[in-house]
């Protein structure tokens, strides 16, 4: 196992200034847990936590992702599959907040449906008793907007999905069908056991320091990478389409809303994303305008692109927790791109110099 204590080091690449701040720094310090914490939301969650003066544990089975910097009090490198891990993890903690998934993109969770299903329904199902057996005080789980029925997402001018569309119950993936079983045990210990329980269904969360190769990207990783690598003037290949829709919320907002959600007296799941629903011909057409390269668009209709259209209806979330995104795509893509371009030509100095070695 691998312990890293007090890591600590400033560098801002957030957009939203949390007004919020001193209000929650005036509080007593509280002792947080925050697994996937190696991951994209849970390292800047854990960044977030760590620098509103609580004590910040945070695990992951491993810690070799895009994140430069990380924040927290205490770094385990540890397999949440496990029993002894997850009682452990949890050890003195009054709040958790589990990220840690076996996840990707629409390429990944498409292909990819026992071993998603085996890792996350294990790595749930510890984290809840061990919580319980070591009387954590508030428990949050991440679930997903995939958790939603494909039939109500088949139209590209799709209309916000309602924290109570979930039902009948019919998600597109494994990946989702995962999701909906964990927030039922999450009810379930809630009402068997008392244990305080929070969920948010993210909707396609983007930002700096994801994921954006390798397999497990998201659309605008993905499609960052693609210009970023693209000659000037150059083509890239878009899935489907790209008439599909989605809506997209920018890293910073996500995380507060998520820091929200767990403070309010809400214990019902909440959509935590956007509802500004744009094609993927648009969000390519963004990215394009950022990189300022001359750029055409060529189309792949075999490739996966999961539902038709995907859209959060945030009433609920506006009212009960007073949350809402404050980060335009524009904002949020602007800073996505730069990190990401940045990345590419990191990755391509390295080729260069090995191929001259
Ligand atoms: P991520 O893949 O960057 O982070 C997940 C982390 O969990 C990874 O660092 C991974 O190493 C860790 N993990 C996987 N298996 C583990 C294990 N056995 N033990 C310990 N750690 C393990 O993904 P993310 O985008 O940061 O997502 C965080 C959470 O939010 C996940 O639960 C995901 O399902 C959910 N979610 C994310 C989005 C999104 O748009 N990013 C959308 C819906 C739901």
């Amino acid at each position: 196992m691998y312990v890293h204590k007090d890591f600590m080091q400033h560098k801002s690449i957030g957009l939203v200034t949390y007004e919020t701040k001193l209000f929650w720094k005036s509080e007593h310090m509280e002792h947080i847990l925050v697994t996937g914490g190696g991951g994209f939301i849970g390292s800047h969650l854990a960044r977030f936590l760590y620098q509103q003066g609580n004590f910040v544990r945070v695990v992951d089975v491993k810690f070799d992702g895009y994140i430069q910097e990380r924040y927290c009090n205490e770094s385990l490198e540890l397999d949440l599959r496990t029993w002894e891990n997850c009682l452990s993890a949890t050890k003195g903690i009054d709040k958790v907040y589990n990220l840690a998934a076996n996840m990707g993109g629409i390429a990944f969770i498409t292909a990819v449906g026992a071993e998603v299903m085996h890792d996350n329904v294990l790595i749930n199902n510890y984290m809840l008793e061990a919580s319980r057996r070591n009387q954590v005080k508030r428990y949050l789980f991440a679930s997903s907007a995939c958790v939603y029925p494909t039939y109500r997402q088949t139209d590209p001018n799709a209309k916000g999905l309602k924290e109570e569309d979930a039902y009948p119950a019919d998600p597109d993936n494994f990946y989702g069908w995962e999701k909906l079983f964990t927030e039922k045990m999450c009810e379930a210990y809630q009402r068997d056991h008392d244990l305080d329980i929070r969920i948010v269904r993210y909707h396609n969360v983007y930002g700096p320091e994801g994921t954006y190769a390798g397999g497990r990207e998201k659309s605008p990783a993905a499609l960052c990478r693609k210009v970023a690598e693209a000659s000037n003037p150059g083509t890239i290949t878009i899935w489907g389409d790209g008439k599909q829709t989605r809506s997209y919320c920018y890293i910073d907002d996500a995380v507060l809303g998520t820091v929200m959600v767990m403070k309010s007296n809400y214990d019902k799941p909440t959509n935590i994303g956007s509802d500004r629903l744009v094609s993927i011909d648009e969000l390519a057409d963004i990215i394009i305008k950022i990189s300022g390269k001359y750029i055409t668009k060529k189309y792949d209709p075999r490739a996966p692109q999961g539902v038709r259209g995907r859209n959060a209806d945030l009433t609920i979330v506006r009212k009960k927790i007073g949350w809402e995104p404050k980060v335009s795509l524009e904002q949020g893509l602007e800073k996505t791109y730069k990190w990401i371009e940045m990345q590419c030509k990191k990755a391509s100095t390295i080729a260069g110099l090995r191929d001259h070695a």
